[in-house]
């Protein structure tokens, strides 16, 4: 598609925080590459209420966990939106179990969707966003990141990782105009939160100062703050949204 807007990629955009995010970017004139693995209606759907605003926008398909299939993902992405300014790597998986009781394949599966992924992005787009003297970089990390959660071992490591990936990617391409920083979430009433029991929710809804979970849009907003020109000298930081949950 020929464009002259600014290409951002956000995987995983077709539902919850990343379609959020997909349809902050837009408004702000973004020409959009809306990443998903399984969800493709979803993702056409997204697809379909940017352009009905008068935005533009394309799917891809991709598993994350294959390494191969994110390289054909970015030669997909430059072919048909050209070179991307924006990556928000927000797809991301969670895997429930005590640390003696979680299997090292599921670890492994986890650090591959959350940590692996990001780190082939960032390693693949960054070299032409520094031919272009400017992009964006912001990973979805979690609260988790910051605080531990029970039973989250291999989720709450991979979501840490991303944090010391963006702060090192953050000192090696600020020479370039990159920035890179991340978002941690608290609870965000997405489908990953839906399963939460009741009586688990009321204990964690008094844990949060703020006294509710947030919404999708409220994470976009932050995204969209960290793409934009004014936030062009924040680089390596650590945004949490969650409430007042983890207050540091
Ligand atoms: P969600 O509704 O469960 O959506 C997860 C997204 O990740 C989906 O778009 C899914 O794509 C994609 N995905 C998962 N595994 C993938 C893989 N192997 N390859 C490609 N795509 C994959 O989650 P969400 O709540 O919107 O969360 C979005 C991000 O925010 C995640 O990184 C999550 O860890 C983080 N976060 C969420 C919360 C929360 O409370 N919800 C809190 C902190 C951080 P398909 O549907 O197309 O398969």
């Amino acid at each position: 598609m020929e464009t002259n807007l600014k290409t951002a990629l956000v995987t995983g955009g077709a539902r919850g925080i990343g379609r959020a995010i997909a349809m902050a970017l837009a408004q702000d004139g973004f020409n959009l590459a809306i990443h998903y693995r399984s969800s493709q209606q979803e993702a056409s759907q997204t697809a379909d209420d940017i352009i009905a605003t008068g935005g533009t926008a394309t799917t891809f398909q991709a598993d994350l966990n294959d390494p191969e299939q994110i390289i054909a993902l970015i030669k997909e992405v430059n072919e048909r939106c050209g070179a991307v300014h924006t990556l928000v790597c927000n797809a991301g998986i969670m895997h429930s179990q005590l640390l003696s009781f979680t299997k090292f394949e599921d670890w492994r599966s986890v650090m591959s969707a959350n940590l692996d992924a990001a780190f082939l992005l960032t390693k693949a787009l960054s070299r032409p966003m520094a031919r272009q003297r400017g992009g964006r970089i912001i990973y979805i990390s979690s609260d988790a990141a910051l605080m531990g959660d029970l039973m989250r071992c291999a989720y709450s490591a991979s979501k840490a990782g991303l944090l010391g990936l963006a702060r090192t990617a953050a000192r090696e391409l600020a020479a370039s105009g990159i920035t890179v920083n991340s978002i941690t979430p608290g609870i965000i009433e997405t489908d990953m939160t839906a399963e939460i029991p009741a009586t688990r929710r009321v204990k964690q809804i008094a844990a949060i100062p703020m006294g509710r979970f947030g919404k999708p849009e409220e994470v976009a907003g932050i995204v969209r703050f960290l793409a934009s020109e004014q936030a062009a000298w924040i680089t390596g930081q650590t945004i949490s949204i969650d409430g007042g949950l983890c207050m540091r």
